[in-house]
């Protein structure tokens, strides 16, 4: 950045200028140009705000994005059947054209006035046409006068205060042998200078599917879990997990991932929203140590799977002593936290003082 009062309007200016000049970039819609040039600028941005507030380690230094796999349109370049909405046409010069939409979505529901970005993704098996809608998706759900809190971990996918045990599914795992013979078959195939055999992208193209398919299983659980542990209690309490940290202990980076903690965290986020609900993450700090009981600290190694204080002769599960704490923690900042609670939402935060007192009494 030479001269420091360049903006993101400067860089949407500068792709019109760059489609002068290149001719793939003047094949684009013009806001297709405007939503890579705000990714772009999104990237930079993260950047300075990362080394700005001094969060440890990598700091996320914007790469080249080659082999771009999405391109995304605002209001115009695209265009519905009116009647049956069940065709796409891009009018873009890209020669896209109208393709059918198949899959069992329906957006027939839906304004075309209220959809706001469309976006064609490629994947692994096929070409996929996301659309933003805004739409209000939020729904009333009669309150439980539950409140839960989670211990998620690598022998279980995660441990509730009431002790109740969900097993971690281990997609990943699972399927190694399987993945690893579809790898082994791209690597067979692979002739150093030489261009790529068919036979060779064939098995590349089996093999990113079989990857594709266990992301999606994942996700789909997480969702699941989050969908159902939303609609069963009022409050939500989590470790506030810094996954990207953790992920960097090379000997569980695997089981990590494979767990689907993100996953699960964001899905609980969005049903939160959704059911309006409240989920809360706490400091991970001592939840584990900590006696649920009496409060005082009792240390434990990873391998200690049972809780029991010498204190108060308090014995429980490890994990669930965890998910009782986390709970504990989650109440106790409900009342008083500014952050997750939005102006037009404060009716949330009157309805966690009574709560809380409603469980503890
Ligand atoms: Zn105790």
């Amino acid at each position: 950045m030479d001269t420091p009062k360049q903006n993101k309007y400067d860089l949407n200016k500068y792709s019109a200028i760059l489609a002068k000049e290149f001719k793939l970039v003047d094949k684009l819609n013009s806001t297709a140009r405007q939503s890579s040039a705000e990714r772009a600028w999104s990237a930079i941005a993260r950047f300075y705000d990362n080394c700005k507030r001094k969060i440890p380690g990598k700091k996320g230094y914007p790469r080249f994005q080659k082999n771009n796999r999405s391109v995304e349109y605002k209001r115009s370049g695209w265009q519905l059947d009116n009647q049956t909405k069940k065709h796409i046409t891009f009018t873009d010069k890209n020669g896209i054209g109208r393709v059918k939409l198949v899959g069992s979505r329906d957006i027939y529901f839906y304004n075309q006035e209220d959809i706001k970005r469309v976006r064609i993704v490629r994947r692994a098996d096929g070409y996929y046409c996301q659309f933003c809608i805004s739409i209000d998706v939020s729904e009333e759900l009669e309150p439980t006068g539950k409140a839960i809190g989670l211990d998620v971990g690598l022998k279980y996918f995660y441990v509730d205060s009431q002790g109740q045990i969900e097993e971690n599914p281990k997609f990943y795992r699972s399927c190694e042998k399987r993945l690893s013979k579809l790898q082994r078959r791209v690597s067979d195939k692979f002739e150093s200078c030489k261009s790529a055999t068919n036979n060779y992208l064939k098995a590349k193209a089996r093999c990113a599917k079989y990857h594709l398919k266990i992301s999606r299983q994942r996700v789909e659980h997480a969702k699941r879990l989050a969908r159902c542990v939303c609609t069963s209690n009022d409050v939500v309490a989590y470790e506030d997990l810094q996954v990207k940290n953790m992920v960097r202990n090379h000997k569980l980076a695997k089981s990590i991932n494979d767990s689907g903690w993100y996953q699960f965290r964001k899905w609980i986020e969005y049903f939160g929203v959704k059911f309006g609900k409240i989920t809360i993450a706490v400091p991970p700090q001592y939840t584990s140590i900590n006696c649920s009981n009496c409060g005082e600290k009792v240390a434990k190694t990873l391998s200690t799977r049972t809780h029991s204080c010498p204190h108060c002769n308090y014995t429980d599960c490890r994990d669930k002593n965890a998910a009782i704490n986390i709970l504990k923690k989650g109440l106790s900042t409900a009342g008083h936290t500014g952050t997750w609670l939005q102006d037009s939402q404060n009716a949330w935060g009157e309805g966690t003082a009574t709560l809380a007192g409603a469980i503890q009494a």
